[in-house]
């Protein structure tokens, strides 16, 4: 039994499925508990639910059965397209997915958050990562902005906080990205 058991986290850990380093970032899936999670193109720490795979391909993705997805905006896009094309399918996705924005970079635009919808038929909440990975700030439930993720400080981010809390559950102040403000500039 514990033969089996050892080959099996070998086999776990060379398909990349189990990521057990505890200076890796928690995904912080906004639902609890969490559903089976496939985060692409990143590492996230092991926690129940949470399955990372740094790199992918249709196949190992198709044999997790997901019935979630994590990842930049370029990897939900690349895994859309598959889907589109055929090459894979994610018939049991069934919860939020998860964006992570690196910090600096744009948020979503409403284009882009429409076209997950399209794309997946599902919501999509925004994580803003730091370079090592590090939550940020998330965007709000009320979708009106972004709140800091706890312990992070304003100095962090490059944004603001307004000066009203929000009238979301968190009652928190919205933090306001830089970025954001490009985005609206731009006029998207
Ligand atoms: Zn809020």
């Amino acid at each position: 039994m514990r033969l089996a058991l050892e080959r099996l986290f070998r086999v776990l850990h060379r398909g990349g499925l189990m990521h057990q380093d505890s200076s890796l970032p928690t995904l912080d899936y906004p639902l609890a508990p969490t559903p089976r999670v496939a985060v692409l193109g990143a590492a996230f720490r092991a926690e129940t639910g949470v399955y990372s795979l740094p790199q992918w391909t249709p196949e190992r993705l198709t044999q997790l059965r997901p019935l979630a997805l994590a990842g930049s905006w370029a990897e939900l896009a690349k895994a859309a397209r598959m889907v589109q094309r055929g090459e894979l399918a994610l018939p049991g996705l069934l919860y939020p997915l998860v964006v992570l924005t690196p910090a600096g970079d744009a948020p979503l635009s409403q284009r882009e958050h429409l076209q997950l919808w399209d794309w997946f038929g599902l919501p999509a909440w925004e994580q803003i990562r730091g370079q090592d990975g590090k939550l940020l700030a998330v965007e709000c439930e009320a979708r009106n902005g972004f709140h800091l993720a706890p312990g992070v400080d304003v100095d962090h981010l490059d944004g603001w906080l307004d000066a009203d809390e929000c009238d979301c559950a968190q009652r928190k102040p919205r933090y306001r990205l830089a970025a954001e403000k490009a985005l609206a500039a731009a006029g998207d």
